[in-house]
C-alpha cells in the first residue's frame, strides 16, 4: 500500500516508523527544510536545544519505550528540577507539598483546600461527567475560589488564553492525574525526563531509520492540495503536481487540513473549525548569568506580557551549552494575536523587559542571543464534551485520513501521545485496507 504522510514531525515520523513494519510504501512530505516540527531545535556552543522547551513524564511510557527501541535508552535522564509560581510580586516555590503548606500567597485554609481538592481529584480514576463541565465551574468547588483565582485560573489562562472559560473539567483531571504520577516516590519532587542531545536526537533517529527502510522524505516541499481522483484515489499535489497514493494521512493542524481540503470536500472542512486552537509565541535566550534555582515559573500576573519562565538549564546542566544560561520566555495566545505578526527584535523588546519585575537579578546586557518561535496551530482548545467533537482517525473521504494532537484526549497533548495516535492511525489504516481487498 501505498501512503503519503502530509509533515514529518514527531507524528508524521511515527507514522513512517510503524507503517514499514507492515510492507508500505512511504512518502512523506515537510514544509520546512528540516524535519521535527514542533521538535525544532537552535544550537547553542555546538548543542542543540528545542525551540520549544521539552520534557517527559515518568510515565510516557510509549516514547520511553519508542526511544529505547531506537538505541536511545541511554541519552534519557531524569533530573529532578525545582517549580515556582510568581503572583502579586513574588516569586514562591511551588516544588514540594511543604511548599504549599508555606505559600503566604494563600491564606491558610486556601492551602488547606487546595491541598485536600488536588488530591481527590488526582484520586479519581476516570473524568465521568467532568466531560461535559468547564474546569472554571468544577474547580472551586474542589479547591475552594481562592485557590482557583490564585492558581489554576491563571494556569489555565497560560494555556489557553482567551479559552480558559471553555476547556473541559476532563482535560483539567488527566493534567493533575499526570502531574502526581511523575512525583518521586517519596511526592517530594517532580521527576522529568530529557535526552542528552535534545529531543533532536529522537528527530533524526526515526528519520534515519525510515530512510534507511526505504521511505522517502521530501524536505521543503509542502503540500499545496489534497485531490481525489477518478477512481477515488487521493494524491497530494507538491510543486503542481498531483502525487498518487493509496491513502493519505495529515499530520497538520485541522485549520491547515481545511485549507487543503478540494472545494467538494468543504462540508467536512468545516465540520473540522469547531476545534479552535491557540497559538504558541516563545522566546528562547541565552544568557550569560543564571536567572534563578528554578526550572519552571508560572506567571501569574496579567500584567506581565509572558505566562511561563522556564530557565531550561536548571532541568539540564548549563555546561553543556558553554556555562551559558537558556531561559524560554512562554505565551499561548489568541491566533490573530499581534505578536505572530511582529519581527523578531520587537517581540524580544517586549517581552525581556519584564524579566526584572520576576527576576530582579537580570539585566538586558546578559542576553548573548535570542530566538523567537511561533506556531499558529500549537493547541488545540479541548472544550467540553469535546469526545463528540474529536476528529476520527478515518475521515468520511475514502482514502484521507487525520493523525494530530486534536485527537489527543483527554491527556494534555504531548510526545507520548503523537506516538499514541500514530500507532492507533495505523491500525485503522491497516484494518481498512484488509477490508477494503476482502470486499
Ligand atoms: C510550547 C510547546 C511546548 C511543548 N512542550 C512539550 C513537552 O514538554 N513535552 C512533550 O512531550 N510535548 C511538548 N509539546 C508538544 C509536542 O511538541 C507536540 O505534541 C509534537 O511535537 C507535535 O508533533 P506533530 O508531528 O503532531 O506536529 P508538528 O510537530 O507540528 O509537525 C507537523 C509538521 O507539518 C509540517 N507542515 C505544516 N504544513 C505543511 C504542509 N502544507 N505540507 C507539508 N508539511 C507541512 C510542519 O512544518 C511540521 O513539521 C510542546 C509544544 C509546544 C508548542
Amino acid at each position: 500500500m501505498r501512503v503519503a504522510i502530509i509533515g514529518a514531525g514527531i507524528t508524521g515520523l511515527t507514522l513512517a516508523h510503524e507503517l514499514l513494519k507492515h510492507d508500505c510504501t512511504v512518502t512523506l512530505y515537510e514544509a520546512a527544510p528540516r524535519a521535527g516540527g514542533e521538535l525544532g531545535t537552535v544550537s547553542v556552543n555546538g548543542e542543540p536545544v528545542e525551540r520549544f522547551y521539552h520534557h517527559l513524564f515518568t510515565h510516557d511510557q510509549l516514547m520511553i519505550d519508542l526511544a529505547n527501541e531506537l538505541g536511545l535508552g541511554n541519552r534519557l535522564e531524569w533530573p529532578e528540577p525545582e517549580m515556582a509560581f510568581y503572583t502579586h510580586g513574588r516569586v514562591y516555590p511551588f516544588t514540594s507539598p511543604l511548599d504549599l503548606l508555606r505559600c503566604s500567597a494563600l491564606s491558610p485554609w486556601a492551602r488547606f483546600r487546595l491541598g485536600l481538592g488536588t488530591l481527590l481529584l488526582q484520586r479519581r480514576e476516570d473524568f465521568g461527567t467532568f466531560e461535559d463541565r468547564t474546569a472554571a465551574s468544577v474547580l472551586p468547588s474542589y479547591v475552594g475560589q481562592e485557590s482557583f483565582e490564585t492558581v489554576f485560573k491563571p494556569m489555565l489562562r497560560a494555556k489557553f488564553s482567551d479559552h480558559w472559560n471553555d476547556v473541559s473539567m476532563a482535560w483539567m483531571w488527566a493534567r493533575l492525574r499526570s502531574r502526581a504520577r511523575t512525583r518521586t516516590p517519596n511526592k517530594r519532587r517532580e521527576r522529568l525526563g530529557y535526552f542528552r542531545g535534545s529531543f533532536r536526537v529522537i528527530v533524526d533517529a526515526l528519520l534515519q531509520s525510515v530512510q534507511a527502510r526505504g521511505a522517502c522524505v521530501r524536505l521543503g516541499a509542502p503540500a499545496e492540495a489534497i485531490s481525489f481522483g477518478g477512481h477515488g484515489s487521493p494524491a497530494v499535489s507538491i510543486g503542481g503536481v498531483a502525487v498518487e497514493a493509496d491513502a493519505v494521512v495529515a499530520t497538520v493542524g485541522l485549520p491547515v487540513i481545511r485549507r487543503l481540503l478540494p472545494e467538494a470536500h468543504q462540508g467536512f472542512a468545516s465540520e473540522l473549525a469547531a476545534t479552535s486552537y491557540v497559538g504558541a509565541c516563545v522566546v528562547l535566550l541565552e544568557l550569560r548569568e543564571q536567572l534563578s534555582r528554578f526550572y519552571w515559573t508560572n506567571i501569574a500576573d496579567r500584567d506581565l506580557p509572558f505566562a511561563g519562565l522556564i530557565e531550561h538549564t536548571n532541568l539540564v546542566d548549563r555546561e553543556r551549552y558553554g556555562g551559558s544560561t537558556l531561559v524560554y520566555l512562554s505565551n499561548y495566545l489568541p491566533r490573530q494575536h499581534e505578536l505572530f505578526g511582529l519581527d523578531d527584535g520587537t517581540v524580544v523588546d517586549r517581552l525581556v523587559g519584564s524579566i526584572a519585575h520576576v527576576f530582579p537579578r537580570f539585566h538586558r546586557e546578559h542576553i548573548q542571543e535570542a530566538w523567537v518561535s511561533r506556531d499558529s496551530v500549537a493547541q488545540p482548545v479541548i472544550e467540553t464534551g469535546y469526545q463528540r467533537r474529536k476528529p476520527a482517525y478515518a475521515s468520511p473521504i475514502p482514502g484521507f485520513y487525520i493523525c494530530n494532537t486534536s485527537q489527543i484526549y483527554p491527556e494534555d497533548r504531548g510526545t507520548n501521545y503523537n506516538v499514541k495516535i500514530a500507532r492507533e492511525c495505523v491500525t485503522q489504516l491497516l484494518g481498512d485496507r484488509v477490508a477494503l481487498v476482502r470486499r
